[in-house]
């Protein structure tokens, strides 16, 4: 039972408020934070989700930490939006290793009209096989909005990145009033949010804060939290970025879990950088979600199979979603191939 109400969750948090937060000695900031997450979840359950490129790179956005920009030479290879039937097929061996959530990406500045019927097609397969859907596409007007969430489309995904102030050093093509637009609407439409930024871009502990401020300031706080660690690529403006003290990076999590005490705090990109030992102080400070990426999803999966290996070391489980019976899941994930196999809707990126 959470200690918190919806109603008593807070919005007005100010600056010198969340520093003091951050600047506490760091088992102070810990023990708060552990204490909070205990009043709210199972401190000993992880939600699992399973992340997969819909369509990769030749993005038009020149956000300064990505590979998939197309203002950057990554030598990323370029793919096309994934036929329905793999996009479902890959849904399905996430299910069986173990996700609840399944997220789907696309490098886009936004859908496209020709692009939505393929989009929504995903959005009603994957829910079909009984996993909760996540969309992240770019910036949404409101009709894109609403089909989606009637295509039972659960979480939208739109990060704010950073802090408003530093916002503009790292992207020039899109606003962030465009951003907390798009995450209006998704709000309206009854979807859940996900949203949260990136540490190690060269942002000032302000800067963090002030990421933090904008998420907990929502008129109600996202679902779900992502807390990324930048990943350098060679070939994108940051990839000399100084590395980010691991004890900040927890204490990140810590602050959020504090600030957005019902909301999902997710260990996100980077994670495959970090140690085990670091991995637990995360779940200690509060991020009770994570990613299994796309090129994990092979039954033969050593990463999936590393962070069982160490969900069991520290009593850690998954967590579940709302059981079905095994033989309506399997049913489901049954017909839901077999309908799309024999569907006439494949993306020809030609027409
Ligand atoms: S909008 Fe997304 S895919 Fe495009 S450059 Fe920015 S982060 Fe990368």
């Amino acid at each position: 039972m959470s200690a918190t109400t919806a109603a008593n969750l807070r919005h007005d948090w100010t600056l010198p408020e969340v520093k003091a937060l951050f600047e506490q000695p760091f088992n102070d900031l810990l023990f708060a934070a552990q204490t909070v997450h205990r009043a709210h979840f199972d401190a000993n359950r992880v939600q699992v989700s399973t992340l997969l490129s819909i369509k990769t790179g030749a993005c038009p956005e020149d956000c300064k930490y990505c590979p998939q920009s197309g203002h950057y030479n990554t030598g990323l290879e370029k793919e096309k939006l994934l036929e329905v039937q793999k996009v479902l097929e890959a849904a399905a061996e996430a299910k069986a290793i173990g996700s609840t959530r399944f997220c789907m990406g696309a490098a886009w500045k936004h859908p496209s009209a020709k692009d939505m019927p393929y989009v929504l097609k995903m959005v009603e397969g994957v829910k079909a096989l009984g996993l909760e859907t996540c969309m992240t596409l770019g910036k949404l007007d409101k009709e894109q909005t609403q089909a989606l969430a009637e295509a039972g489309l659960d979480y939208y995904n739109h990060n704010l990145d950073t802090s408003p102030e530093f916002y503009g050093n790292i992207i020039t093509t899109r606003t962030y009033g465009e951003r907390l637009e798009t995450l209006a609407y998704v709000r309206d439409s009854g979807m859940k949010i996900c949203s949260g930024g990136i540490l190690g871009m060269g942002e000032s502990l302000d800067d963090r804060a002030g990421l933090l401020i904008q998420l907990a300031n929502l008129p109600e706080h996202p679902e779900s939290v992502p807390i990324n660690m930048l990943v350098k690529v060679k070939g994108t403006p940051l990839a000399d970025e100084q590395d980010v003290d691991p004890f900040d990076f927890i204490r990140m999590l810590a602050v959020a879990r504090i600030m957005m005490p019902q909301s999902h705090v997710r260990l996100s990109a980077g994670r495959e950088a970090m140690n085990e030992q670091m991995q637990s102080l995360a779940f200690l400070a509060g991020a009770n979600s994570i990613f299994y990426g796309e090129k994990l999803l092979t039954t033969a999966n050593p990463q999936a199979n590393k962070d069982m290996e160490l969900f069991a070391r520290l009593g850690i489980k998954p967590e579940e979603r709302e059981e079905h019976a095994d033989e309506v899941h399997q049913a489901a994930i049954e017909q839901a191939l077999v309908e799309q196999r024999d569907s006439k809707l494949f993306y020809n990126a030609a027409v």
